[in-house]
């Protein structure tokens, strides 16, 4: 890469850091000829990613709103903030890992729901039971069980 101070094309990286995401690298260089050093930034280009809805309309995917839906269901529950970002950020990168541009506002929610349930079980029944049908009585019952015997402990 050229020198931004002197021109020099030659020069050498000092230090490369990725997120935990690697999703983004940040490297330090050094200009062999003047000795300056700078920083660049590197960052994945995405496509926009649409979310299609039970309705057949198609939204952008809104990390925001999903952040949102999650702090309605984790309310006044030992959940912080954090978490749900760090969350919504897997479930991002989950997705686009798998190299797709569009899913279903479905896939989405199933994706919550796993997040949730490791986060905190009163918060996954009840997204869950707003956006997420059960299979059964039987399964909701399970879950009732897990969770419950989780409060024990
Ligand atoms: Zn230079």
């Amino acid at each position: 890469m050229q020198c931004p101070f002197c021109g020099n094309a030659e020069d050498k990286v000092l230090e490369t850091r990725t997120n935990s995401e690697e999703n983004y690298i940040k490297r330090r260089r050094e200009c062999l000829s003047c000795k300056k050093k700078w920083v660049t930034h590197e960052t994945i280009e995405y496509k926009p990613l649409m979310v299609f809805k039970s309705n057949g309309r198609k939204e952008l995917f809104d990390k925001n709103k999903i952040i949102k839906g999650m702090e309605i269901a984790c309310r006044k529950r030992p959940v912080a903030l954090e978490d749900i970002v760090d969350a919504v950020d897997r479930i991002y990168y989950k997705i686009r890992r798998d190299d797709k541009n569009t899913i279903t506002s479905e896939q989405v929610g199933n994706m919550v729901c796993d997040e949730l349930k490791n986060m905190d079980m009163v918060a996954y029944i009840r997204f869950a039971s707003v956006y997420r049908k059960f299979e059964s009585v039987e399964e909701f019952r399970q879950i009732l069980n897990i969770s419950s015997k989780e409060n024990k402990e």
